[in-house]
């Protein structure tokens, strides 16, 4: 209900200007934190079940404030993707994931590919093709060892434009693999449409694991269908054994989470390899 009171009125105003100043020094805050350079990318490992070994990365970026505060993702994406900023921070990642990739190759790590999520705003960008090249191009890296990480929303409600882009990507040799599988649109026509290499189920089919007997049904479903369509599978946001047994038990080839390790930078990730144990 409409209050006629003024004050209820103004403190109302009030508070939807503090949000909106919040926004405009936020976004002001973005903007300064890409030039300024205050983004980086921390990886978490991907482990391959069966025999719990680090196969691949997930990047995902990080902002550490000049007071050296360290923002999560959660934060500043939603915003990002509003005001498209998402485009240039995407090719900040885009670009770091691949000399990140560069180097660990020359050093050779055995980690086969990294993961990078990609929006949907970097995907309508015209130039997501050209810049996907051209961050290949620059680092050296194979296609194939770089994977876009995009959400079911994404695919079932791409345009002729985003069909052909993630076509022409896949042609490159870069791979697709769903992310938060399960939690997006009940058609799976995608499926068909997109030559996706990866799905990696949502951690919120993972978490109840192995008590949850609906979650054990859906979980084994979704691994038999990636093993039907020859997509391989992955479980997300595995964080103790109990979960990575029922997990290895019920055939799902890769898991992610802190069971194995937080997402890391670049040095302590690489650490994991010299430290076998701590996996
Ligand atoms: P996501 O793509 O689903 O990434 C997985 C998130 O789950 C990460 O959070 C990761 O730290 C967290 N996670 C992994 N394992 C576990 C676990 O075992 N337990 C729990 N509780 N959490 C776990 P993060 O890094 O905060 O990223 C949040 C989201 O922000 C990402 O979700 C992704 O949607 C987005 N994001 C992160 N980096 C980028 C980026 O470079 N570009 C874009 N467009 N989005 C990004
Ligand atoms: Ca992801
Ligand atoms: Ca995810
Ligand atoms: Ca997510």
């Amino acid at each position: 209900a409409k209050s006629r009171d003024g004050r209820t009125y103004a403190f109302y105003t009030d508070a939807l200007t503090r949000d909106a100043r919040a926004r405009i020094q936020l976004v002001a805050n973005l903007r300064r934190a890409l030039t300024e350079h205050e983004f980086t990318v921390h990886y978490q490992p991907i482990v391959r079940l069966e025999d719990q070994t680090i196969v691949g990365a997930e990047a995902l970026v990080r902002w550490i404030t000049p007071e050296g505060e360290m923002i999560g993702p959660d934060r500043f994406i939603p915003v990002a993707e509003e005001t498209g900023l998402i485009v240039p921070l995407g090719d900040f990642v885009l670009a770091a994931a691949c000399t990140q990739m560069a180097r660990w190759r020359k050093a050779g790590l055995p980690c086969a590919f990294v993961a990078v999520n990609i929006s949907a705003g970097q995907l309508s960008a015209t130039d997501i093709c050209a810049k996907t090249e051209a961050a290949l191009a620059a680092s050296g890296v194979p296609a194939d060892s770089i994977e876009f990480e995009i959400t079911e929303s994404m695919l079932f409600g791409a345009d002729s434009g985003a069909e052909s882009k993630l076509k022409r990507i896949t042609e490159l040799g870069v791979r697709i693999a769903i992310d938060d599988f399960g939690t997006g649109y009940s058609s799976l026509a995608y499926l068909k449409r997109f030559p996706i290499s990866r799905l990696k189920i949502d951690k919120s089919f993972v978490d109840d694991l192995p008590m949850s007997v609906v979650d054990g049904e859906l979980v084994r479903a979704m691994i038999d269908m990636g093993r039907a369509l020859h997509i391989e599978v992955l479980a997300e946001g595995v964080e103790d054994a109990g979960q990575m047994a029922f997990l290895a038990a019920n055939g799902c080839t890769y898991g992610q989470g802190f069971f194995w390790s937080r997402p890391l930078p670049p040095e302590r990730f690489e650490a994991l390899f010299s430290n076998a144990s701590q996996i």
